[in-house]
């Protein structure tokens, strides 16, 4: 089998938070973005992959098709790993973290997709199921900036049978207003970098009463392992990280720091599931429970899916908590029932893209 051609099919997709807020004009984003991948074969199967583009496509549709694609062009997919070693070997001067991962990130996806269906399997068999065919969800909110706004999408959360609720908020005012309508619903709050060590540990001492089940990444720069393992022990909230980390070299030193209590690779940006296999297998033997980064809608969010079915213990998927205009897959496959995810049991990544969606929402 060989690869005949490789496309990126650059998306925009209108979305809505569901609530109006007084938050800035950058909190009030309303669409998202795309970069799929779709290889072709010389044997007609064809894969489909995501690379992480959220405000980035441009640059990282351009690596996937001048660094990646020529790289590629005539092998055969199912060399997967073969093929993700020398595309890391061959484009790590243009950086181990960042558009270059994200790129091969995306094809490596779409690899897997054609191996799983020329298998005739799906993903999680050809990865070996752990067993477990439903995932607890999380609903994971937007950043508001706004208590009102926290408050009625925590109640809507809470209504739509989720068990556990993210925030992504920086003041205390707002996650005070979560727990008061929360009651005993676990909450993690979603920092992205915004604090020093000092003002970290501030902050999470002082967020105690809230019994968050965890903070994400408090401190910038994300790669201060050092200070996330400090704030380990000044603190009594378990730290979530790794969104912003690539390859599983990157996971190992953060596990070899002791700095987070859940790891958050994310598959559209590790280097693909190849990357995020080693990671699991890293974590393990570090013994740190993973809680996949998946704040997506297209194959990236059914290749994390049936990847965190692979683990003994698949922790909990995060479900963006923001509605499209359009689902690339059928909306189902993102509506969480009584707060769980069910497995596909289709061949491959188990969904191909509505091609009359990508049709309507292609920006190029
Ligand atoms: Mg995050």
């Amino acid at each position: 089998m060989k690869i005949t051609n490789l496309e990126t099919y650059e998306l925009q997709i209108p979305f809505s938070t569901g609530v109006e807020t007084s938050a800035s004009d950058f909190l009030k984003q309303d669409t998202l973005d795309f970069c799929l991948i779709k290889i072709d074969t010389d044997i007609g199967i064809t894969g489909w992959g995501d690379a992480f583009s959220y405000n980035c496509r441009k640059p990282v549709a351009e690596a996937i098709k001048h660094m990646v694609k020529p790289l590629i062009m005539g092998k055969n997919p199912l060399d997967v790993k073969q093929i993700n070693f020398e595309l890391q070997k061959k484009l790590h001067l243009f950086g181990r973290y960042g558009i270059t991962m994200f790129a091969i990130s995306g094809v490596d996806i779409a690899l897997w997709d054609i191996l799983a269906k020329h298998s005739n399997l799906s993903l999680c068999q050809i990865l070996g199921s752990a067993g477990s065919k439903e995932i607890p969800a999380y609903a994971s909110l937007w950043r508001y900036e706004d208590i009102e706004a926290v408050q009625d999408r925590c109640n809507h959360a809470k209504n739509l049978s989720y068990k556990y609720i993210k925030l992504h908020e920086i003041y205390k005012s707002e996650v005070k207003a979560a727990r008061e309508v929360l009651g005993d619903i676990p909450i993690m709050v979603d920092t992205n970098c915004p604090w020093t060590r000092d003002q970290a540990r501030q902050t999470i001492n002082d967020w105690e009463e809230y019994n968050l089940f965890w903070v994400e990444e408090p401190i910038n720069p994300p790669e201060d392992f050092e200070g996330l393992s400090n704030l380990r022990t000044e603190t009594f909230t378990p730290i979530a990280a790794g969104e912003n980390a690539c390859t599983s070299f990157e996971f190992k030193k953060m596990f070899e720091a002791e700095a987070v209590d859940y790891a958050q690779p994310s598959v559209t940006k590790v280097g693909g599931i190849t990357e995020f296999k080693k990671i699991i297998s890293i974590a393990e033997s570090y013994g740190v429970q993973i809680m996949a980064h998946s704040p997506y809608f297209g194959p990236g969010f059914l290749a994390t899916l049936h990847l965190v079915q692979s683990m003994p213990n698949p922790g909990f998927l995060e479900r963006f908590f923001i509605d499209f205009e359009a689902y690339i897959y059928p909306k189902e496959i993102f509506t969480p029932k009584d707060g769980i995810f069910k497995i596909s049991e289709g061949v491959g990544l188990g969904f191909d893209p509505d091609i009359h969606v990508l049709k309507d929402y292609i920006v190029k």
